[in-house]
């Protein structure tokens, strides 16, 4: 027989919630999720790390971790507690990021995260010793401060021999797209990582010129990139990772889509802020996204025009006087928005 008491001490509520899949988020200063015992459409779903339980303000369902198993898998309270036993404890500490989304069939998270973690450490490095690489960000409008903070890398070759070295699986590392048997795919690109509380649980790599497709991505579902960072009321939404390098190189709390396709889950993210930037290309698919997220988002939207002749907010960001338009075409629009809300109201 299980020692109950030490199961529920050594499997915290938050890290079950988040090794079962549930996408957490805080929201009004708590930590929520979508229920998955209801049709739930917002996260319903409260967890309460100091007593170790969570309770569902729309069907009701609530209690301790072993509840939260016995639910979830339509098993008693003792198959429960079997389930979790049988569980390795979560070596992760509480507030570390959840296992990546995995879209990949047959890719362990547990094994995934410290491929990927390892990898942009790896190319976080190297970055130091490449003037190069240091110089054509600068040019981009990215200085060194941004790129240590936001963890940027420079793909080197060897990382085969990092995984080896640190016993992790490059069978993994293979289905997460980082090598092949002859090849190591994100060498030669710039790195760009999504954090989660300091750890990568996901990039991006950008080739050095502009040969199309210039991004290759870590074959995980895509993040709305920065979201984890992004702890304030008003949030820029950009396109692409440069122009949110170059948001958050200005000194605001920005997300890319990484795209112009918007997934309701990624519309639903950024309800959590009060103001949301819109700040898009102004091509065709910049403008229907535009559209489409104002639409979903509503007032809280509001869209940024950026001056004429400008391609993207990167390309503001080259410009000398970039961040004071930048900043004039903010205010405008905020402005804008507001007095359409007054008219309407
Ligand atoms: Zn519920």
């Amino acid at each position: 027989m299980h020692d109950t008491d030490a199961i529920r001490r050594g499997h915290p509520i938050v890290d079950v919630a988040a090794a079962s899949g549930l996408e957490l988020r805080l929201t009004g200063g708590r930590l929520a999720a979508v229920c998955p015992f209801h049709g739930d459409s917002r996260p319903s779903l409260v967890l309460y790390p100091a007593s170790q339980s969570y309770y569902c303000f729309g069907c009701g369902a609530g209690g301790d971790v072993i509840d939260f198993m016995s639910r979830l898998h339509r098993v008693d309270f003792r198959e429960a507690v079997t389930l979790l036993a049988g569980a390795p404890a979560p070596t992760m500490p509480a507030g570390a990021p959840d296992a990546p989304r995995v879209a990949v069939p047959g890719v362990d998270p547990m094994k995934a995260a410290p491929i990927i973690e390892t990898a942009v450490a790896f190319y976080e490095e190297a970055v130091r010793s490449r003037p190069e690489v240091l110089d054509y960000l600068a040019s981009r409008g990215i200085h060194e401060r941004t790129v240590r903070r936001f963890r940027l890398g420079f793909g080197v070759p060897g990382l085969v021999a990092e995984l080896r070295d640190r016993n992790l699986d490059i069978e993994t590392a293979q289905q997460l797209g980082l090598l092949d048997e002859d090849r190591e795919w994100f060498a030669g690109r710039i790195i760009i990582p999504d954090l989660v509380a300091g750890r990568a649980t996901w990039f991006t790599g950008r080739r050095l010129t502009d040969r199309e497709p210039r991004y290759l991505n870590l074959r995980l579902p895509k993040p709305l990139l920065g979201l984890a960072s992004a702890k304030s009321e008003a949030v820029v939404v950009t396109e692409g990772p440069f122009d949110w390098l170059t948001a958050v190189e200005w000194g605001f709390w920005a997300v890319a889509l990484l795209g112009t396709r918007v997934p309701g889950r990624v519309a639903q993210s950024l309800e959590r802020f009060e103001d949301v930037y819109l700040v898009l290309d102004p091509d065709e698919a910049g403008r229907e996204a535009t559209e489409e997220l104002h639409e979903r988002l509503g007032d809280r939207a509001v869209p940024v025009e950026l001056p004429r002749g400008v391609a993207d907010l990167n390309g503001l960001g080259c410009q000398r006087d970039g961040r004071s338009v930048f900043t004039r075409c903010i205010l405008d629009a905020g402005r804008e928005a507001g007095a359409a809300r007054e008219r309407a109201a």
